[in-house]
């Protein structure tokens, strides 16, 4: 933390798995002055559940979680997306946390952590804070951490042990970003879905928790009409980005056919 305080105000950056900043060094869009190498300081690599939580250390790789990590529903959601994630070279070398304070809206780590609902543990020299993901994420590549913080930890919430999930991602070839992609998780009580969490990444500036899809969800009985008009409800709720190649109304109709197949993923 010290040398993190020393070193970031004279344009220092946090160097973890530099599957993002390396690239970025390379086409010479950053040229920090300095590179805080966080990967052999010791605990960052932690893993471990405490207390209803997975945690997550700043230099525990996306590889680690090919195969699940934990028991219940949570550890096959994070193999199954950890998967979508770049291609295998990529993931044996970037983080989760490094994902999250990169903070690309395409990201499937902040969409699981936003979905989830994720806790985030910010250390620097001033002390601990702990700042929920929906507030972590600000907007394209900028997050509520200082230059001078490091992201030590990322709490997950274990899911109960009959929670579905599904997931889905559109993206131009494998192992691109993904230009939409949808989490969903929800419990099935007396054959209706109940405590539905639904986020939608890749379409805004940062992913988020979609309350609109959650309100269509909540307290009917699956099926594939509701999936439609899930999807329905997503279109209408996000307020999608454009760019050169991509319009909004196209994003708009990703969003659409995104969440109703992380839907029919989640019925499998
Ligand atoms: C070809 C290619 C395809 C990719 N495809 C995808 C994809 O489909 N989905 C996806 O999500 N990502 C993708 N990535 C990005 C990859 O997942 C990165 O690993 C990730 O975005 C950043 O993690 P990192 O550990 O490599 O961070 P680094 O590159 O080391 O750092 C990234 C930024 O975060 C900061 N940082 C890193 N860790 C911390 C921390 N603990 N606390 C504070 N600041 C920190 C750094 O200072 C830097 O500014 C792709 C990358 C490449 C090269």
């Amino acid at each position: 933390m010290s040398t993190l305080a020393e070193y970031a105000p004279l344009d220092g950056r946090i160097l973890a798995g530099g599957q993002s900043l390396v690239p970025i060094m390379a086409f010479r869009m950053a040229r920090p002055a300095h590179l805080i190498d966080i990967n052999e300081v010791k605990g960052l690599d932690r893993l471990a559940v405490d207390a209803g939580y997975l945690s997550i250390g700043a230099c525990v790789r996306h590889g680690a979680f090919h195969k699940p990590v934990v028991g219940g529903p949570l550890g096959p959601l994070l193999a199954y997306v950890a998967k979508h994630i770049a291609h295998y070279p990529i993931r044996m070398r970037g983080t989760f946390c490094g994902s999250l304070a990169q903070a690309d809206p395409s990201s499937e780590w902040c969409l699981v952590s936003a979905t989830l609902g994720a806790q985030l543990v910010i250390k620097s020299v001033r002390g601990e804070r702990i700042v929920l993901t929906e507030d972590f994420l600000e907007g394209v590549m900028t997050t509520a951490l200082q230059e001078d913080e490091l992201l030590a930890e990322a709490r997950l919430p274990l899911l109960p042990g009959d929670t579905k999930f599904g997931f889905y991602e559109f993206s131009r070839r494998a192992g691109d970003f993904a230009m939409c992609a949808a989490l969903v998780v929800y419990r099935v009580v007396d054959g209706k879905i109940t405590d539905a969490r639904v986020g939608i990444g890749g379409a805004e500036d940062r992913a988020r928790r979609i309350a609109e899809i959650e309100h269509v969800l909540n307290g009917r009985p699956p099926s594939h009409d509701l999936f439609v008009a899930a999807g329905e409800a997503a279109a209408i709720a996000i307020d999608p980005m454009e760019d050169a190649q991509t319009t909004a109304e196209y994003r708009r109709d990703l969003a659409r056919a995104v969440t109703r197949r992380a839907l029919e993923h989640s019925q499998q």
